[in-house]
């Protein structure tokens, strides 16, 4: 088939530019048709909405929301490890244009920045909000408002970072803004490091899971997130019921992601992240066109300078030995990005391409 340049640059700007199997279209007419809404609008209107609020909120008693399961009071005032209290921190909220392309769009990702974490990485790039926990604590109702107004800018979506431990306070402003006329999808933007139990609440409300596999190997979990010795087996755990929940990566006409799974893996100096397995593992227990970004922006923040291991940025050819396991393993739904930064790299090091 002779393929015009016509439809060279359409199919560019639908697919981001990738050349590797895409996702899941549905355009603006199917879209219409199938009557498209986000999973938590459905919900609503199920009424099966407000009881989910309760059932998470709940659990804020004695808190086991994460891995952890620290048991603190968070509604009496106690903190658990994550030192996040009873209501929710925030940061700052605000379109944000570094996050992958069918997120971004033209108009971008509404990020909401939660303070504190469950993970809390000697190389976190976001320190002073996650172990510091800066940010204003504030009602779901200002959370709601919030929503609504990254939606109001036009923000393509609502995308929470870091929210593992204020999921309850998420459901409820969700909520809240839903019934204000919030109609954009929900992205849980997720270290990973999540409990199935609690994700099950999330089912029928969070429309895209961009979770981190950050490692395959719980001795280096363990040594730089906290002690976190059972992060491999609990985030694949998690991944393969998100991948349940929301299944593949599906876009409208634009590009822009609509629901299902986005995970992302940052390759680490030294091998550290465990980048071979992790490709295999993907290749082996999910579809080979599950949306799969291969990160490369490793940046010596915080504590890692005092670990002799991780003190360093990856090297080009880190960088392309990850993505020559991706491809040897046949993912096929690569981030374009990565594909371009890989194509980039391998012409200026005279790296044998495994991608055309
Ligand atoms: S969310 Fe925080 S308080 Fe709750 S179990 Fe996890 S670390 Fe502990």
């Amino acid at each position: 088939m002779k393929i015009t340049r016509r439809d060279f640059i359409k199919s560019s700007l639908v697919l981001g530019g990738s050349l590797f199997l895409p996702q899941k279209i549905l355009s603006a007419a199917s879209r219409q048709k199938q009557g498209w809404h986000p999973a938590y609008a459905k919900l609503e209107s199920e009424g099966r909405l407000a009881p989910r609020i309760e059932q998470a909120y709940s659990l804020l008693r004695k808190c086991e929301l994460c891995p952890r399961q620290c048991g603190a009071n968070r509604l009496a005032g106690e903190h658990g490890f994550c030192r996040a209290p009873g209501k929710v921190v925030i940061y700052i909220a605000q379109p944000h244009f570094g996050e992958e392309i069918s997120l971004v769009g033209q108009q971008g990702s509404g990020t909401i920045f939660f303070s504190n974490c469950n993970l809390r990485c000697v190389f976190c790039q976001n320190w002073p909000i996650a172990h510091e926990g800066q940010g204003r604590e504030l009602e779901d109702e200002d959370l709601a408002r919030m929503m609504l107004y990254l939606q109001k800018l036009g923000c393509h979506n609502i995308n929470l970072v870091t929210p593992t431990h204020v999921m309850p306070n998420i459901i409820s402003a969700t909520r809240i803004a839903c019934k204000k006329g919030l109609h954009i999808p929900l992205v849980y933007n997720t270290s990973g490091y999540e409990r199935v139990e609690i994700l099950k609440i999330l089912d029928g409300i969070v429309d895209i899971y961009l979770p981190d596999l950050k490692y395959m190997d719980g001795e280096k979990a363990a040594k730089y997130s906290a002690g976190t010795s059972d992060y491999p087996e609990v985030a694949k755990e998690a991944i393969i019921e998100m991948n349940r929940q929301v299944g593949q990566h599906l876009v409208d006409q634009r590009g822009i992601a609509l629901r299902g799974l986005m995970i992302r893996h940052l390759v680490m100096p030294n091998r550290v992240a465990g980048t071979e397995k992790f490709v295999k593992w993907v290749a082996e227990v999910l579809p080979k066109s599950t949306y799969v970004n291969i990160m490369h922006q490793y940046r010596v923040e915080y504590k890692a300078y005092e670990h002799a291991e991780i003190c360093r940025a990856i090297t080009a050819q880190e960088y392309l030995e990850a993505m020559d396991w991706a491809v040897m393993e046949g993912l096929t739904n690569l981030d374009p990005r990565s594909v371009a930064l890989y194509k980039f790299y391998a012409r200026k090091q005279n790296w044998q391409s495994r991608i055309p």
